[in-house]
C-alpha cells in the first residue's frame, strides 16, 4: 500500500511502499476513502512540540474508510461499515478521565498519526473501541475533516459557553476556524471572525460571520470592543500574538478557548486583569466519540458545510506548502478513491 512517511523532522514526507497492516484481536482494518490535512500533522512531521514522535511514522487523524477485516473481539463493528480514524486512536476505558466522559485527558491514550501510525496511507488498523462510525448520506470527503477540526471546535464551542446573548471571536478561520464559526452560530452567539487573508475573510463572510476583522491592518482588541468586547475568544490560529489579542479582546467575565499549537505556544497573562475583571482562559483538546458522533449528526441534518478541496496523497509536501503560506480552501482532503480508479 501506498504511504506518506515522515522519516526525519527536516525532511519533507516520502511516499513509500508499505505492507498493509494486520488488525490484532481488537482492531479493525479500514481502507482509506479520504484523510484530511490538519496543522496538527504539520507540527508533527516538523516535531514542533514538546513531546515528539518517533520517525518513522505516518501522520493523518481525519481518516474516513471501509472496515474490511476486524479482530476476533470487534464486534460492535462489521465489515463493510463506514467509520473515522480520529486523534484519539485509543484510551485505557477505566481511569477517571474515561469514566467520566472526559477520555481525551486520559494519560494512557495513543493518538493517531502521532504515538501511532495515522491515515496518510491506502490502509490503516484502528482500536475498534475508538473509531467511530459515519452516518449513511455523509460524503466520505466532508467527514475527513469534521473528524478532527469538527469535533476538535464542536467540543471547543461547547465548553466556552457560546450561547445567545453572548459574543465569540473565532480568531483563524483555517480548517478548524471555519467549523468553529458555524458552532458558535449553531450554539446561537454573535460571531467576530478574524484572520489574515482575504480568501479567509471572504469565506467568513460567506459563512455569516457578524463582523470580520483583518488581523493584518486592524487592531483586534480596538475593533472587538467597539462591538461590546468578547464574551468567548477561541483560539485557532498558529500565532502566539493572536492568542495576546484575543485575551484582550475578551469582556469582563470572558472565556478565552486555547486550542491552537504554535511551536513554543506562549501567552502572557496579567494576573491583575485577569482577576479584577473575573476572565478564564482554558485548553481544549479534541472531542470525544460522542462529540464526534454528534457532529456527524449535525452534518447530516444539512446544519454545517465543509469547505474543502481533494487532492492526491503524493501532493503532501506541496500541500503543506500551501497551507502555510495560506493558498487553501478551508481544509485539504486526500482523496484515496479516484487515486485507486486511476492504477
Ligand atoms: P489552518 O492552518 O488551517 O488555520 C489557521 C488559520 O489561522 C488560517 O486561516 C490562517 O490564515 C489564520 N491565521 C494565521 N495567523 C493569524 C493571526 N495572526 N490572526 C488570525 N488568524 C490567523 O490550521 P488548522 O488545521 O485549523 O489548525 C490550527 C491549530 O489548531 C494548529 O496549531 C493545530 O495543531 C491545532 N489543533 C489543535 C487541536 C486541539 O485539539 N487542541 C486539534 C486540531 C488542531
Ligand atoms: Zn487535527
Ligand atoms: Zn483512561
Amino acid at each position: 500500500m501506498k504511504a506518506a512517511v515522515v522519516t526525519d523532522f527536516s525532511k519533507p514526507m516520502e511516499i513509500q511502499e508499505r505492507e498493509i497492516p494486520r488488525p490484532d484481536v481488537q482492531q479493525v482494518l479500514v481502507r482509506m476513502e479520504a484523510s484530511g490535512l490538519c496543522h496538527t500533522d504539520i507540527h508533527a512531521a516538523a516535531g514542533d512540540w514538546p513531546v515528539k514522535p518517533n520517525p518513522p511514522f505516518i501522520p493523518g487523524h481525519e481518516g474516513i474508510g471501509v472496515v474490511e477485516a476486524k479482530g476476533d473481539r470487534v464486534d460492535h463493528v462489521e465489515i463493510g461499515d463506514r467509520v473515522a480514524i480520529a486523534w484519539l486512536g485509543q484510551a485505557c476505558g477505566h481511569c477517571d478521565h474515561c469514566v467520566s466522559g472526559w477520555e481525551t485527558l486520559c494519560l494512557e491514550q495513543e493518538n493517531s498519526g502521532y504515538s501511532v501510525d495515522g491515515s496518510f496511507s491506502e490502509y490503516a488498523v484502528a482500536h475498534g473501541d475508538y473509531v467511530v462510525k459515519v452516518p449513511d448520506g455523509i460524503d466520505p470527503l466532508d467527514a475527513a475533516p469534521l473528524t478532527c477540526a469538527g469535533v476538535t471546535t464542536y467540543k471547543a464551542v461547547k465548553v466556552s459557553g457560546a450561547a445567545p446573548g453572548k459574543r465569540a471571536l473565532i480568531s483563524g478561520i483555517g480548517g478548524l476556524g471555519h467549523l468553529a464559526l458555524q458552532y458558535a452560530r449553531i450554539a446561537g452567539a454573535e460571531t467576530i471572525a478574524v484572520d489574515v487573508t482575504d480568501e479567509k475573510l471572504q469565506l467568513a463572510r460567506d459563512l455569516g460571520a457578524d463582523h470580520i476583522i483583518d488581523a493584518r491592518t486592524q487592531d483586534v482588541v480596538e475593533e472587538t470592543r467597539k462591538v461590546g468586547g468578547a464574551d468567548v475568544a477561541i483560539g485557532l490560529a498558529v500565532s502566539n500574538a493572536s492568542f495576546q489579542a484575543a485575551y484582550g479582546s475578551l469582556r469582563r467575565g470572558g472565556t478565552l478557548v486555547l486550542v491552537a499549537l504554535p511551536a513554543e505556544g506562549k501567552l502572557e497573562l496579567p494576573v491583575f486583569e485577569t482577576v479584577l475583571e473575573g476572565k478564564r482562559v482554558i485548553g481544549s483538546i479534541v472531542g470525544t466519540r460522542e462529540d464526534l458522533a454528534e457532529v456527524f449528526h449535525l452534518h447530516a441534518l444539512g446544519r454545517t458545510r465543509v469547505i474543502r478541496e481533494q487532492r492526491a496523497l503524493d501532493q503532501v509536501n506541496e500541500s503543506i506548502a500551501d497551507i502555510l503560506a495560506g493558498r487553501v480552501a478551508a481544509r485539504i482532503v486526500f482523496d484515496f478513491v479516484d487515486r485507486r480508479a486511476e492504477h
